[in-house]
């Protein structure tokens, strides 16, 4: 069962997208920052170059196009610079992690970042992935193929609970982790001070999280989101990671419109570490605007 899970670990980091540089591994780093009375902690796992090559990032529009978009935001060209983040959310009673990045198999520093951070994986209450990409659920499982966070009730939407097991590439984490899953009905209150986002598209469950604290609030936008850059600036170019790319699009846009509107504070995991900031309207798209709340 064990090698069953590694192997099927393995198959999906080389089966991640056309194109897709394997992550890489990067420090261990985590940096907590203060939500009205909670606090919270943004927790590196990995970096995730993803070259500038047609595969994955504007692929209706050429790497051209892309090239232009990263050039007059001051960036490398060739690549894409994607990180790899998790966030903390220490509640009354409960400490939250909300996805758990590669997993250590695949190089990742979660565990690592979590230690920063003082908490250890057996405190962890609660886990809320917003999707069941790989990049989102391989730390689940520890690197003897045993759940990472023992003592945690896994928590998804349930349309991703299904998406998940119907995919060859989910199946196996999905067997190891089945008794501590609870799903959730898209868009539920998931505790106090934490409530589940429906934003369906690039993946069927995918699910952001709103967390509250008093009048302060930030979401996790999950993958509604890759680049910082690219993804801000042209929301509308196909992204490969989309499993349906119209509604991948359609979603995206809603969210940053949304977004740019309410200034409210933001944590995307691929942006650059922290991961933390705004989004602020420009011509016909948006930027980042990087900045703890
Ligand atoms: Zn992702």
């Amino acid at each position: 069962m064990r090698s069953m899970v590694a192997g099927a670990l393995a198959l999906m980091m080389a089966a991640a997208a056309p194109g897709v540089a394997a992550p890489a591994v990067a420090p261990a780093a985590a940096t907590p920052f203060r939500l009205g009375a909670l606090r919270l902690v943004a927790l590196r796992d990995a970096s995730n170059p993803v070259p500038n090559d047609g595969s994955v990032f504007g692929k209706d529009q050429g790497p051209a196009a892309v090239a232009g978009v990263l050039k007059a935001a001051g960036a490398a060209t060739d690549t894409i610079a994607l990180s790899v983040d998790c966030l903390l959310v220490t509640l009354p009673g409960r400490v939250v992690l909300i996805d758990t990045g590669l997993g250590p198999k695949a190089g990742g520093a979660l565990l690592a970042s979590l230690a920063v951070a003082g908490v250890r994986p057996g405190a962890v209450t609660d886990v809320l992935i917003t999707h069941s990409h790989f990049d989102h659920v391989g730390g689940l499982l520890a690197a003897d193929g045993t759940p990472a966070f023992p003592n945690a009730t896994i928590r998804m939407s349930a349309p991703e609970w299904a998406f998940m097991q119907s995919q060859d590439r989910g199946k196996a984490i999905a067997a190891a982790i089945r008794d501590k899953v609870q799903p959730f009905a898209p868009g539920a209150q998931l505790m106090p001070g934490i409530r589940a986002v429906a934003l369906p598209g690039h993946t069927p469950g995918h699910s952001g999280y709103e967390i509250a604290s008093g009048a302060s609030r930030l979401i996790d936008i999950g993958d509604s989101a890759h680049s910082a850059i690219v993804s801000l600036a042209e929301p509308d170019w196909t992204i490969t990671y989309d499993t349906d790319s119209a509604a991948g699009k359609a979603q995206r846009r809603a969210i940053l419109t949304r977004l740019a509107a309410s200034h409210e504070p933001v944590f995307a995991p691929h942006f650059p570490f922290p991961g933390v900031g705004t989004v602020v309207a420009k011509g016909d798209g948006f930027a980042w605007k990087p900045g703890l709340p």
